[in-house]
């Protein structure tokens, strides 16, 4: 099978005065056709800047300094010039962003945003771009969609708006959809039902799609395979039921003891994982996680754990992720 994605060595940095920073370092992973894959971390983990880097959307003084992001056509979207990036933006690759306000211009009906977006990958007629877009706003569960396509942006509830952005990524047929923190700005009802429609989207579509996320109850709900970042690079990645059952890495662990359970008692303190993740300036010697890890040992300080792949399609970057995939280590973190 095609990947969707593959992403090699991709390091991020940002250029000030002083020596560049990296605040992204040697990420490579894959994403096959149709699969859901969710990039999940503290804020400042990485994972944003990992998908706006897929996008080419890096704002200077960010960009990136190595790697390559290659399409399944073979097209590296790394080495592009920004003037044929046009041609890949919306029509290979399409983006949902946290904020569907800041995506929608408005002071303009919302059917013609989308129409323009048709336009600018398709030369089409008004009038089969106009049929387009309604059927584009049906697909995604805007009701009576012939008389919301004249409405502007304001007119439309949170999630209303959410699923117009996502009409208007899907208007040019794109392969892969990057979607950071969709539902993060709605409530509860509604991030279940524009979680719902994404994921009948994918599956009619075949789409593949990174789902950026700080909430790995959302990412249960979507995604097939997860990858935990931490301080800017892969610390873990594997088939979504294996990371829940077992996590390898003790950050990921942590991260799920911290998720607030359904059955748990409201009035107990939610169990947090303890401390800060490091700044990208100052990251610990060895293991970056160490200042906050339950398990660290003397080695974690002077030796930097690689991402080692262990077995069923499953890779960790810590000293004990061998051990901890055999059950030999006891969780530290588990909730009582
Ligand atoms: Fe903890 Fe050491 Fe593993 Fe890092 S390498 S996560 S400090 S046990
Ligand atoms: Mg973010």
């Amino acid at each position: 099978m095609t990947a969707a994605l593959t992403v090699t060595g991709l390091t991020i940095e940002v250029v000030g005065r002083d020596a560049p920073l990296q605040l992204v370092r040697d990420v490579s992973f894959q994403l096959g056709a149709g699969e859901r894959l969710g990039l999940v971390g503290e804020s400042g983990s990485g994972k944003s800047l990992t998908a706006l880097a897929v996008m080419r959307l890096l704002q200077a003084p960010v960009r990136i300094s190595s790697g390559q992001i290659t399409l399944s056509d073979g097209t590296d979207v790394a080495a592009l010039e920004e003037r044929e990036l046009a041609a890949i933006r919306g029509r290979r690759a399409a983006m949902v962003y946290q904020d569907p306000l800041s995506a929608l211009n408005p002071v303009r009906r919302v059917g013609d945003q989308i129409a323009e977006a048709i336009h600018a990958h398709e030369d089409v007629t008004a009038a089969v771009a106009r049929r387009r877009v309604v059927e584009l706003l049906r697909e995604v569960g805007v009701p009576d969609p012939e008389r919301r396509a004249d409405q502007y942006p304001h007119e439309f509830s949170g999630g209303m708006r959410q699923r117009v952005v996502i009409a208007m990524a899907l208007s040019a047929g794109p392969e892969l959809l990057v979607a950071d923190e969709p539902t993060t700005a709605l409530d509860v009802t509604t991030q279940a039902r524009i979680l719902e429609l994404l994921l009948r989207l994918a599956e009619q579509r075949g789409l593949a799609v990174i789902l950026i996320t700080h909430d790995l109850g959302v990412a249960a709900r979507f995604c097939d395979r997860l990858q935990v970042m931490y301080a800017g690079r892969l610390v873990e990645t594997g088939p979504l039921a294996d990371l829940y059952r077992n996590p390898l890495h003790p950050y990921s662990e942590g991260l799920l003891a911290s998720v607030c359970r359904l059955d748990a008692d409201p009035a107990a303190p939610m169990p947090a994982l303890a401390g800060q993740p490091p700044s990208a300036g100052q990251l610990p010697a060895g293991c970056s996680f160490r200042p906050r890890c339950a398990y660290a040992y003397e080695r974690c300080e002077r030796e930097r754990p690689p991402l080692t792949e262990i077995a069923g399609g499953r890779a960790a970057a810590c000293h004990l992720a061998p051990e901890r995939s055999a059950g030999t280590v006891a969780p530290a973190l588990a909730p009582t």
